[in-house]
Order: C-alpha cells, then structure tokens, then sequence
C-alpha cells in the first residue's frame, strides 16, 4: 500500500464518522470545507497526484475520486436529513391551533339612511326630477327670509336655530336649496334636495342632526293634484305596498294652501300598533303649494307659473321601511345594528 492509500483510508473513516456526528448544518458545512475545501485535506490528496509518475497518478487518482464522491453523497444525504429535521422543529414551535375560529374581514355595507336615501332619489329620478344641493351653514335670507319667514315670524321659533356669532345658522331644513336653485333656475323647475339639516333638539324621535328630502316643482300649470299624486306613488314605490295616503290642512309660511301627509301605517297595514300609535296612519310629509311671496323672492312670476313643494324626514321614512323604534341608533355606530342591513 502506498503512502497515499492510508492517508486516505484514514481521512475517509474520519470523515464518514464527522459526517454521521454533525449536529448541525452549520457543523457540516465545516466538515465539508475540512475535507474539500481550497486547503482540504482531500482536496490536498488530489494535488498530491502531480507528484506522482503516470502509473501511480492513475490509481491513487480513482481511488481518491471516488474516495471524494462517496464523501459528497454523505455529505448531501445529512444536509437533506438535517434540513427536514430543522423544517419539523419550526413547524412544531410555530404550530397553529387550527381550531381556533378564523378572524376574518367582514365586508361593509352602506348605512340604513344612506340606503334609503339612494332609493329616494331613484324612485324620483325616474319621474323626471333632478337632485339639488346646497350648503348646510346658511344664511338667515336663504333660510327664512326668502321662505316668507320674516324677523320676528313665530314659525322662526319652531325651528330651535344653531346660530353662528355672525348671524349665519346651520340650516334648520333643505328648503333654503329651493331658494337657492330657483335664483339660477328660471321654471320649469323640478328638483329634489337630499341633506342634513340641524336642530338643537334631541329625544327617541329627535336628533340635533337629521335628513330632509325637499321637492320643488314650478312651471306652468301646476296644481295641488299633482303634488297628490306624485307623492302618493312615490310612496307607494318607497314601501313597495298599495299604501293609503291622504293629507291633512296645516300650515306653513312658505306654501298655501298646506297639508300634513298621512300613509296608512306600514306595519299594521292600518289595523293600529305601536308605531301609528293605534291610529292606522303615520305621519311621513308635509308639502303645499309655493307660497307667491317665495317665487317673488326670487323674481319668478307668479301670474304665469305656480309650484309645488314637499318635505320629509328621511331618518322617519327608514325607521319606518326597517322598523327602527329609536332614530338615536342610527348614529351610535353599533356594528350589530348596522349589519343588519349589509
Ligand atoms: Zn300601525
């Protein structure tokens, strides 16, 4: 045997039990490198060769090829080994109890008034009215003074104004829009007006803050018959049932004649509960014909065009489609309320 052929009996029986001990890869690897690294001892072996005569070279270099190919299968199979035990580790500590329930992502939906809000204005987009808007802080001529509510009008106190130290005021209705859309509007007019409007009033019925629909028509022509009828198959379209309607004299300053709006009760069907208050009716509107001073206001003449309006609350006319009993939940963002029309 040669001097070569020990060397490498005894560097490969070392190696297999190095190979066999690492407990780590990071412990193999420095194995692998002792052997075939730039200055391993196989490695070291193979330059041997160069000093050898034909013959010899020949021999000790199979047995010193294969002697290093066996090596490297070793090496491989207990890096494989190693890797799948690490693998199995971090899968045991990062394990995951999968019978925990999910979180999840809930998706969102739009907010009951928002919903029937939309609907609204569909059902009168499709009757050939367009939507208006206006600002929500106002002046006190858009406000009153132009809707026939003067300084001193006692129709000014049912209103419970939110005044700004300069006179301006939160709008207490959508009507100042009417003003505003009949100032760059000459008639035929024939408009809806959605928004928030402020009171400083707040119970089961009430909040500081709410939403009005307002309608206007003026053209020529016009009569309280078609106000009746407009409205009553807008709400028949809003509740999706043959409701009743019928109208009630009431006043406001700003139309005349003026009529209080009754439906029969949506939930009852007229037969009397809560909600109508054992009545049969609940009360959804108020409307008229425009008052000639509102379209003086605004230099439209009255001799030729006449108008009607009408107003409702659309937080009531929710509570109404969905059966809500207290309008202060609507903005006390409960997610179990509000899912419920997701
Ligand atoms: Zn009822």
């Amino acid at each position: 045997m040669t001097e070569t052929a020990v060397d490498l009996s005894s560097v490969v029986e070392r190696a297999r039990a190095d190979i066999s001990r690492s407990a780590s890869i990071d412990q193999l690897e420095q194995v692998r490198i002792r052997l075939l690294g730039k200055k391993g001892e196989i490695t070291a072996l193979l330059k041997s060769l160069g000093g050898m005569d034909p013959e010899e070279r020949r021999t000790a270099g199979a047995r010193i090829n294969e002697a290093k190919d066996e090596l490297l299968g070793a090496i491989e199979n207990k890096r494989a080994k190693l890797e799948e035990q690490a693998l199995a580790q971090q899968l045991a500590s990062d394990a995951v109890d999968v019978t925990l329930p999910g979180r999840g992502q809930r998706i969102g939906g739009l907010h009951p008034v928002t919903r029937v809000r939309r609907r609204i204005e569909q059902i009168f987009r499709s009757a050939g009215f367009e939507i208006a808007e206006g600002p929500e802080i106002e002046d006190d001529w858009h406000n009153f003074e132009a809707l026939n509510i003067p300084a001193n009008h006692p129709a000014r106190a049912m209103h419970d104004t939110f005044y700004f130290p300069d006179g301006r005021l939160l709008r207490t209705h959508t009507s100042p829009v009417q003003v505003r859309v009949m100032e760059r509007q000459k008639p035929p007019v024939r408009v809806i007006v959605p928004g928030r409007v402020y009171r400083c009033d707040s119970d089961m019925t009430h909040t500081p803050m709410f939403h009005q629909v307002e309608g206007l028509v003026v053209d020529e022509g016009i009569s309280f018959a078609n106000l009746k009828a407009i409205l009553h198959s807008f709400m028949k379209a809003l509740f999706e049932k043959d409701v009743k309607m019928r109208l009630r004299p009431s006043y406001f300053p700003f139309t005349e004649p003026s009529a209080e709006v009754d439906i029969s009760c949506v939930s009852c069907g007229g037969s009397g509960c809560r909600v109508c208050k054992n009545t049969g009716w609940v009360e959804v509107a108020g409307c008229g014909v425009v008052h000639p001073n509102v379209l003086r206001a605004v230099n439209i003449d009255t001799e030729r065009y006449t108008g009607y309006a009408f107003g409702m609350g659309i937080d009531r006319l929710t509570m109404l489609r969905y059966n809500v009993t207290d309008i202060r939940m609507y903005f006390e963002n409960d997610l179990r309320f509000l899912r419920q029309f997701a």
